[in-house]
């Protein structure tokens, strides 16, 4: 029978104490990505309550990208590029959050999602919710909609989960 999601995810993703500073339990994924049955597992588990609910996949840079085209591509769907600030080309949507220190921002083309589109938002962990929380603010000023948000880990006691509510939020483990 299959292994358990949790299973995987412990056997395979890997935590960096103290990084990138002192105090901060830093949860790596790549070797999740890294591994055929570990990328297909997420990929297919992240997406899949969301199953007929979703016109396209955005993903949140950098690591969101993976598990948005991944999801895309096998869902049949477009994916969405959310950028950190000055990458994209074209005319933007902008959206400000904050960081443990300062601000940054996150980017959208204004012509990559149409109005009333259903968009499922990725990322691979969400912490206190702000990244996301620029996401769902950049979907809503391209006037689409945002169906749910899947991510891998979800940290516990950061509040990210009631900062994004009333969305649907969807985590393969909670750590
Ligand atoms: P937040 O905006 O606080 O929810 O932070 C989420 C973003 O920061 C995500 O894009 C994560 O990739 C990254 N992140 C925050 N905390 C961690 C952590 N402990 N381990 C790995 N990535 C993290």
């Amino acid at each position: 029978s299959e292994e358990p999601i949790a299973d995987l995810l412990d056997r395979l993703a890997a935590v960096v104490p103290d990084y990138p500073r002192p105090g901060i339990s830093f949860k790596d994924l790549t070797p999740v990505f890294a591994d055929a049955e570990g990328l297909k597992r997420i990929v297919d588990e992240v997406i899949a309550p969301f199953a007929g609910r979703f016109d396209v996949i955005a993903g949140l840079e950098a690591r969101g990208f993976v598990l948005a085209a991944a999801g895309a591509y096998a869902a049949g769907t477009g994916m969405v590029t959310l950028r950190k600030k000055g990458k994209l080309p074209r005319e933007v949507h902008a959206e400000d959050y904050l960081l443990e220190y300062g601000t940054a921002t996150l980017e959208l083309h204004r012509d990559d999602i149409a109005p009333g589109t259903r968009v499922l938002l990725l990322d691979d962990v969400l912490a206190t919710g702000g990244t996301v929380g620029a996401a769902v603010r950049l979907v809503e000023r391209a006037g689409a909609e945002v169906v749910g948000i899947g991510v891998v880990l979800e940290l516990d006691g950061l509040g990210g989960r009631q900062k994004l509510a009333p969305h649907e939020v969807h985590a393969l483990q909670r750590v």
